[in-house]
């Protein structure tokens, strides 16, 4: 996938609005993790270095079109501004007579956060003149923030209609990394998806089940796949009104090379807590009211194998409920052998980022960590991301 990088502009003088991915968690107003706000850095020093000025354009939380008191930027500008090292202006509107006041005093090499741009319902409403207004503050547009492409909003894509738009080196990254599974990934391709709801994961399944040699399922999504293929599942969590769906999936993967691979053996308990008895058991000795939290050792085994002998992984969605240590060996297996295998090994999903991390593995552990959980899954469910189209050559 070809697309326009700031690598390739002059931007000397020139002002550039900036989107970047912000939404950081945030506890009475306090910024809780720094990472998004650390992997936005070095488009930001890349323009300034450059000789720009930078408005950046984020949102937190979801507002829903209304301002926020603690959905405010400003903490998020001050955490940014100590880790850039840099004087950032947070002003408390997105548009307006102030705030192009300040635009227009801005010099080169200074930097201006607009306000939660989620606060303006015209953002999620992609408006034309909402776009416009945001548009004539700058001269290029760079896009930056992955984790929001999946969305058509006035910031992401409606803006990118009237000045020149370039992917900054975040978005670059993971279009690097995520494009080759698309185009011809080294083979034996192999998805792993587990996690907690099927609806997100349709699109990417369906658009592998011609490409991938493995697709293993875990999660709660598996048992989904578990009841559509006749299991009792007890009290599991699945989606019902997913069986269908789950049977067509099943149909094609058989006419294609039968790579669907369900779970063969599930950790079962009572209760979701830190010290639940659990039970490992085969998928056809479910009784009673179990509910699967994990997949069984035999199966992650077999999994790990798997994914130890491919060359291309995807990995989207935790094996289990592993934010419980009796429910977190499925994942841990799979996180292993991600880290182990030879292959290009890359996770995506805010959950198997955490899982990965209360795991003891760090990002280098891998081939690649994906900055956007949604966005990455729309992407290589093979849609063209309305935050990315504008990008193209
Ligand atoms: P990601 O954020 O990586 O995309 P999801 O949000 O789809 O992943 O799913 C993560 C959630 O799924 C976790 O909270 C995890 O506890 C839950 N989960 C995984 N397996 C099960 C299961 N068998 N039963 C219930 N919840 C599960
Ligand atoms: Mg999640």
């Amino acid at each position: 996938m070809a697309i326009r990088q700031i690598d390739k502009l002059d931007f000397k003088d020139k002002r550039i609005l900036l989107r970047l991915e912000l939404n950081v968690p945030l506890k009475d107003g306090k910024v809780q993790d720094t990472t998004r706000i650390e992997q936005a850095l070095p488009t930001v020093k890349f323009l300034l270095k450059g000789g720009a000025s930078v408005i950046i354009v984020a949102h937190a939380g979801r507002p829903n079109g209304n301002v926020v008191e603690e959905l405010r930027l400003t903490e998020i500008a001050k955490e940014m501004e100590k880790l850039l090292g840099h004087k950032i202006k947070k002003l408390d509107e997105a548009i307006g007579k102030k705030v192009e006041k300040e635009i227009e005093k801005m010099k080169p090499g200074e930097i201006i956060m607009l306000e939660n741009i989620r606060f303006y319902p015209e953002e999620e409403a992609n408006d034309i003149k909402f776009s416009k207004t945001l548009a004539s503050y700058a001269d290029y547009f760079v896009m930056d923030a992955f984790g929001t492409t999946h969305r058509a909003h006035a910031s992401t894509h409606g803006v990118a209609e009237y000045i020149p738009a370039y992917a900054g080196i975040l978005v670059s990254k993971e279009i690097h990394a995520l494009s080759p599974l698309l185009e011809q990934p080294r083979r034996p391709i192999t998805l792993v998806l587990g996690g907690a709801k099927i609806w997100s994961k349709i699109g990417i399944i369906k658009n592998f089940i011609a490409k991938a040699d493995h697709i293993l399922l875990g999660g709660g999504i598996a048992n989904t796949f578990l009841y559509a293929q006749g299991h009792y599942v007890g009290e599991s969590l699945f989606e019902k009104d997913k069986v269908d769906i789950a049977r067509e999936i099943m149909l094609d993967c058989e006419k294609n090379h039968d790579q669907l691979h369900l779970p063969e053996d599930v950790i079962v308990a009572d209760e979701m807590s830190d010290d639940a008895k659990t039970l490992n058991v085969p998928v056809t000795d479910i009784e009673g009211d179990a509910k699967i939290f994990d997949i069984g050792p035999r199966t992650a085994e077999k999994y790990a194998q798997i994914i130890k002998n491919s060359q291309t992984i995807f990995w989207n969605g935790p094996m289990g409920l592993y934010e419980h240590p009796p429910f977190k060996k499925g994942s841990e297996t799979i996180a292993k052998a991600m880290a182990e295998t030879y292959g290009t090994a890359i996770v995506g999903g805010g959950d198997s980022v955490d899982c990965i991390k209360r795991c003891g593995y760090k990002r280098e552990d891998f081939t690649h960590i994906s900055t956007g959980g949604g966005a990455s899954l729309e992407f290589l469910a093979g849609t063209m991301l309305p935050g990315i189209e504008p990008l193209l050559k």
